[in-house]
């Protein structure tokens, strides 16, 4: 898919209600939305299956719901406030503002592209026989542009290192990068942009009074560290789990809900001992990414990007990058953050942040395991993966949203067949049962197709039809938003049925 695949979903998602521009009326705020009716179930499903996963599946995970604004300190200690800047640079031409660190990552993109398109056409000419692998090692031209990327990740990475935004104009420079709007080479100094929203507490004015909207739900978590040790009794190893809102004044948001300023981040920070770390690590990355593939979004659609430059924390970082419609991108984080973040509040704080070990008598500041997903992300890789539009056998095309059963924001419809002989009625008593446990929606307009076609657009699994013979028989035909196929129940039996196919347990037992 493409950016014109991106557009599809976005006025997908504004006409029936996933994802609105936010304050419409006024024409909207730019990178800034709201979620409709259904898109905020979505998201709720999509926080369930999180939660669940984190928060009831472990024994040694709880979750925590702290407040968004914090004691300023937090974030001199976390680094945020002398490090948290992306490096911008306008185009003197366009007046355009762009991140130099996306523009040098476009550019490298640009030649992966060419690799890729070098072997597949080796694999489409040498067929069956095609290794990969050895072609990507030997193959002289994909060598040589591999090693092109090489040299620009490593002048990147020491210029950012050494904090030289002279070099990082420089490689803008000497690679050659235009600017998409205007075209031109026309480039400002790079200069460095703190991402962190500032406002005022109260009444009170000057620095005493200023606060931050939070960067990341993280140090909510860090800062709670000894309370919910001590008072959960806690062991290590242990997480604690949060979703909550985070805020970054992104100097282009875009790309839909990919890039906001505001925005929903689902964190757990696991709390180990010191050494331990890689053994973490690498269970972490698999429990993540099998949480990803168990919602059967296409496991080809998930990759591991290991980060080339870590940031001040990080002893090992990977993202898991999911495709997009405008190609991988980084999903969520998997972060290894040594003690970092616990003793800097110990020295910011004057308070000690350690644990006693029991069995070796020994106190220590534990190390952190991070994974940070966006909600927000997740919301688009599903919505993005869902939308197919399907010739059917008969010609006809539909329109489907096929999202795992376990997320839809609506689980099933029921439809009486005519809007009269007593249907309604009975509709209504199947609606009455269902509701108790799902949300449910009830549709008599229209002939039985289109409604089908209207549930499809939405992504609800399983559409419902009372018709003349359930007076007699007290069965329903069960219509598989994927399958097509229907299915007579009996009414006694639907919500076993129904909660056999929507539940979220099945996402466990895969
Ligand atoms: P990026 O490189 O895309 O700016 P990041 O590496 O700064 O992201 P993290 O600080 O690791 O992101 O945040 C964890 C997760 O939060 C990301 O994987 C992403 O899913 C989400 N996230 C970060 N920034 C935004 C944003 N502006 N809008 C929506 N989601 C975001």
């Amino acid at each position: 898919m493409s950016d014109d695949g991106l557009k599809k979903i976005i006025s997908h998602a504004k006409e029936y209600g996933f994802v609105f521009p936010s304050s419409e009326i006024y024409d909207g705020l730019s990178a800034a939305y709201d979620y409709g009716q259904l898109g905020s179930e979505l998201k709720n499903n999509i926080k369930q299956y999180w939660w669940t996963a984190m928060v009831r599946m472990n024994e040694n995970i709880v979750g925590i719901d702290a407040a968004i604004f914090m004691h300023p300190t937090t974030w001199k200690a976390s680094g945020h406030v002398d490090a948290f800047n992306d490096p911008l640079i306008d185009n003197k031409d366009s007046k355009k503002r762009y991140r130099a660190d996306v523009l040098i990552e476009e550019h490298i993109a640009k030649i992966e592209a060419k690799i890729q398109k070098d072997v597949d056409k080796a694999a489409a000419r040498f067929g069956d026989a095609f290794d990969e692998a050895q072609f990507r090692s030997t193959n002289p031209q994909v060598l040589r542009r591999q090693s092109e990327i090489d040299d620009i990740n490593a002048r990147f990475k020491a210029a950012m290192d050494a904090d030289d935004l002279a070099s990082v104009k420089a490689l803008i420079e000497d690679l050659g990068i235009t600017c998409p709007i205007s075209g031109s080479k026309n480039w400002t100094d790079v200069r460095q942009f703190n991402l962190m929203f500032k406002t005022e507490l109260g009444a009170v004015s000057g620095d005493s009074g200023v606060v931050y909207l939070r960067p990341e739900t993280a140090q909510g978590i860090f800062v709670n560290y000894l309370n919910v040790q001590k008072s959960g009794r806690m062991k290590l190893p242990f997480g604690i789990a949060q979703i909550g809102k985070a805020f970054r004044n992104e100097i282009i948001a875009r790309q839909f809900i990919f890039r906001m300023r505001e925005f929903e981040q689902m964190e757990m920070q696991f709390f180990i001992k010191p050494g331990t770390q890689e053994e973490w690590y690498n269970h972490w990355k698999d429990a993540r990414i099998q949480w990803h593939k168990a919602l059967g979004l296409g496991d080809e659609n998930y990759r591991f990007h290991d980060h080339v430059k870590l940031a001040h924390y990080a002893d090992a970082a990977c993202d898991i990058e999911f495709n997009f419609p405008m190609g991988f991108k980084e999903l969520e984080g998997i972060h290894s953050r040594t003690d970092f973040d616990l003793k800097q509040h110990e020295e910011y704080s004057s308070k000690k942040l350690r644990y006693f070990d029991p069995e070796t008598n020994e106190s220590y500041v534990p190390y952190v395991l991070e994974t940070s997903i966006g909600l927000d992300r997740m919301f688009l890789a599903v919505l993005s993966s869902a939308l197919r539009e399907e010739t059917l056998e008969d010609g006809s095309e539909r329109t489907v949203m096929a999202i795992p059963f376990a997320l839809a924001p609506v689980k099933a419809a029921v439809l009486p067949l005519i809007k009269k002989d007593g249907l309604p009625e009975k509709a209504r008593e199947v609606l009455a049962q269902l509701q108790l446990h799902h949300i449910v929606q009830y549709d008599e307009k229209d002939a039985i197709g289109r409604r089908y076609r209207r549930q499809d657009a939405i992504g609800t699994p399983l559409c419902i039809t009372v018709d003349h013979d359930t007076l007699n028989d007290d069965a329903v035909t069960v219509r598989n938003r994927d399958t097509m196929q229907q299915e007579r129940i009996a009414i006694a039996d639907l919500n076993a049925y129904v909660d056999g196919l929507v539940s979220m347990t099945s996402l466990f037992q895969a």
